[in-house]
């Protein structure tokens, strides 16, 4: 039986609990991220993103954090940029700081989500130039996005919208394999890049579990 739209509240609760999810998850799956990256970049994504979310986790539980989702996503988004570094760190911080300021002053429901996260692709794509095959993060967030459109216009329940993102980004994460990259710091190894799975679509898909698991 799958649960209402109704009974979850997409709220700052919920939003807290998405980065704090995703929080541990990086922790994790450090080891993981930075071995994806050590076969096509420089072995340090893992690394990279353990410390920004570290940031997030330790300011999440200090004095004055703001009282609505909008804005503790769009500090979330700023801690990405000034801490984690590399080419995600700026890519995820645009994308965490635009999907907070379309959720400003807006109750949050599920098709002010799907517009904050598809606002938060462009941004994506918008600084990193990227399309779908280039094997990078868009590679799994694009296919979400679509999950998360569909799911409004069949009226599907948050939960089941979520899990249908969820998965759509897993598969565009294994999509990755056989791909060579055209973008990032992987590209510079041009065939040699095959054969591996992108560590930025693998972090996507890490995003997207936690938005699941924030709501289940
Ligand atoms: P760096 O490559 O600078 O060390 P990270 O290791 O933190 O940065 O992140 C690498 C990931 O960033 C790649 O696996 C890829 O998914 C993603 N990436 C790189 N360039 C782009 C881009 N132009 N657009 C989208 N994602 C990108
Ligand atoms: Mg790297």
């Amino acid at each position: 039986m799958v649960e209402t739209g109704t009974d979850l509240e997409l709220d700052l609760a919920f939003c807290r609990r998405w980065m704090l999810e995703l929080a541990a998850s990086v922790e994790s799956s450090c080891d993981h991220l930075t071995e994806l990256d050590s076969a096509i970049g420089d072995a340090d994504h893992g690394i990279n993103l353990r410390r920004g979310l570290r940031s997030v986790a330790v300011w999440l539980d200090s004095p004055g954090v703001p009282s609505d989702p909008a804005m503790t996503l769009e500090v979330v988004g700023g801690r990405f940029i000034s801490e984690v570094g590399g080419a995600s760190g700026p890519l995820y911080g645009m994308a965490f700081r635009t999907m907070g300021e379309l959720m400003e002053g807006v109750p949050l429901d599920l098709t002010v989500l799907t517009q904050a996260i598809s606002a938060g692709l462009v941004s994506i794509q918008r600084l990193g130039a990227a399309e779908i095959g280039d094997k990078t993060i868009v590679d799994a967030w694009a296919p979400a996005v679509a999950a998360l459109h569909s799911s409004v216009d069949a009226r599907s329940s948050v939960i089941e919208a979520l899990g249908l993102a969820e998965r759509a980004a897993a598969e565009g994460r294994d999509a990755t394999v056989p791909l060579r990259a055209r973008k990032g710091r992987a590209s510079y190894l041009g065939w040699r890049s095959e054969g591996h799975q992108d560590p930025g679509a693998t972090s996507t898909h890490l995003i997207f579990q936690s938005l699941l698991e924030a709501a289940s």
